[in-house]
């Protein structure tokens, strides 16, 4: 069956293509642009007529023997005939190709014959016929009706090169000696160095040449980004990735990196890229040949995806050798930044609770005592005559004491209690849930524990410290806030040290 035209998502451009200037002018004086042979000339001027049937195109090709002969053996070839038999004259060849294969054929047997001699215009024909047949491969599991079409498109997508070549072989010669592994990078550096880049110069020469214009279109959209685009054109731009990872000198890796973009992209998660390598592999001797292009390399497909794997376990392994240590590095972040939070709640000399930590503490406490109707008590402490201690043994002694005070004090306190350093030597402790009497006994036990341990040693004799305390309890009175309920104790704690000082005082007792 022939493959007719059907109308495709890649629409066709409606007016005449120009390129800036002077780019456009230098392709226009320039003579030695690639140009056709007569024959395919016809075959175009055929190729555009809307009505035109498999017998003009046959009638225009017939003219030439060694294009009829082409096109006899490539429609006999393993591409097109698997069990058909033999076919003998051109009319059957392109019914059997169908007539965009036919000009792609055409044009590409033309086209073909010059620029052999560079490596880069070798390497440019040897990456087209790959992506030819990864074209028609995507667009037969995907898009079908439009194999053929795709074919010539993905085939034609680099003519561009040529015409450029032709205007600036010195200049192109550097641009393209890596056809292969830069090709992403390419355009950049056309439209540095031309104005433009391939693709557009391509459809400006194929529209030139008179090629259809959906083919015009086709080259000219052929690279480009790859989601949220027609399949048809996903088809066509994925050809090239995947003729630059065949050639390229590494193409497990190159396999990789290409895995990984198809995983990416929506509608590819059918395409089997063992059976892709596969299709290539089996086509592209021949195709090459009957294209008249240097063969590419073959590979040995199986080793070459097993190679891939290995590498993106490789990734995959670097990839999560790379999130462990993000995550170590924010869990250090994380700790740091507890640490510091800890440290602002701290008073540095004690390592005991700062006073706006307990400030904050004391109101949450006491907004869930007046809910919850719970009930707690605090203790105001205040060292007895510590200016003196001071003046006696120095300001570096009275921080030492002040230091040891608060671990006694922390010790003395039980899991759940707050205790926390007020201001220069005064203390409060917030005892959630107890009432005056429980916290009067611990307050009992620390001025005890203060009676009998010495609290430093100076120059190896004790130094014994006293405390007035005052404690005041929830139960115990009218507390409209966390400040009335501070001022009861340090009430009572003054009345301590206005009798005497070494004691302590509960509020309304
Ligand atoms: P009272 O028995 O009436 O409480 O007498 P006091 O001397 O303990 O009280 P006063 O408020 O008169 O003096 C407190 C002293 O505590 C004065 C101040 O220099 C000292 N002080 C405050 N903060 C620190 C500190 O961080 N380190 C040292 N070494 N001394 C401090
Ligand atoms: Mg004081
Ligand atoms: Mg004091």
């Amino acid at each position: 069956m022939p493959e007719v035209n059907s109308p495709s998502e890649i629409s066709e451009p409606t007016r005449l293509l120009s390129l800036p200037e002077p780019l456009q002018a230098q392709l226009d004086e320039g003579t030695n642009l690639p140009s056709m042979p007569a024959a395919v000339g016809r075959v175009l001027a055929v190729a555009r007529h809307p009505d035109a049937g498999l017998v003009d195109f046959a009638r225009a090709i017939e003219n030439d023997p060694a294009l009829t002969l082409r096109l006899l053996s490539l429609a006999n070839s393993a591409f097109y005939s698997r069990h058909q038999t033999p076919l003998r004259t051109c009319h059957e060849a392109v019914s059997r190709i169908g007539l965009d294969a036919t000009l792609a054929a055409v044009m590409s047997f033309g086209l073909s014959r010059t620029g052999h001699q560079s490596r880069h215009l070798m390497l440019l024909w040897q990456r087209a016929t790959v992506a030819a047949l990864a074209a028609r491969y995507l667009a037969q599991q995907l898009c079908p009706l439009h194999s053929g079409t795709l074919f010539t498109m993905a085939l034609l997508q680099d003519i561009g090169i040529l015409a450029l070549d032709a205007m600036a072989p010195k200049k192109t010669e550097r641009l393209y000696a890596d056809v292969i592994s830069c090709h992403s990078t390419l355009e950049e550096k056309e439209r540095v160095s031309f104005g433009s880049d391939h693709a557009a110069v391509g459809a400006w020469l194929a529209q030139r040449w008179g090629v259809p214009g959906h083919l015009v279109s086709g080259i000219q959209q052929s690279h480009g980004p790859l989601t949220s685009i027609p399949v048809e054109l996903l088809c066509l731009r994925l050809s090239g990735p995947i003729a630059d990872a065949w050639l390229s000198p590494s193409p497990a890796k190159s396999l990789v990196n290409l895995m990984h973009r198809l995983k990416l992209i929506d509608g590819m998660e059918s395409i089997s890229v063992n059976q892709l390598l596969n299709d290539i592999h089996h086509q592209l001797p021949a195709m090459a040949s009957l294209l008249d292009v240097t063969a590419p390399p073959l590979h040995d497909n199986e080793a070459m995806l097993q190679e891939a794997q290995q590498h993106l376990f490789k990734q995959t392994l670097t990839l999560s050798a790379r999130l462990d240590k993000q995550q170590n590095e924010m869990e250090a972040l994380r700790q740091r930044q507890d640490d510091l939070e800890a440290r602002s709640r701290q008073d540095v000399l004690t390592g005991l609770a700062n006073r706006q930590w307990l400030e904050e503490q004391l109101q949450q406490r006491f907004a869930l005592c007046q809910i919850e109707s719970r009930t707690m008590s605090i203790v105001f402490i205040d060292i007895d005559h510590f200016k003196h201690l001071n003046d006696e043994y120095g300001h570096q002694v009275g921080d030492k004491v002040l230091e040891r005070f608060g671990a006694v004090l922390k010790s003395s306190i039980r899991e759940g209690d707050l205790a926390g350093r007020y201001g220069g030597e005064e203390f409060l402790i917030i005892l959630p849930d107890e009432v005056a009497s429980d916290a009067l006994a611990m307050v009992e036990r620390f001025l005890q524990r203060l009676n009998n341990e010495a609290v430093i040693y100076v120059e190896g004799k004790p130094l014994y410290v006293t405390a007035s305390v005052g404690i005041a309890s929830l139960d115990d009175g009218q507390f409209d806030n966390i400040r009335e309920l501070i001022d009861a104790a340090d009430q009572c704690m003054y009345r301590v040290k206005h009798s005497g000082r070494s004691g302590v005082a509960v509020y309304g007792r």
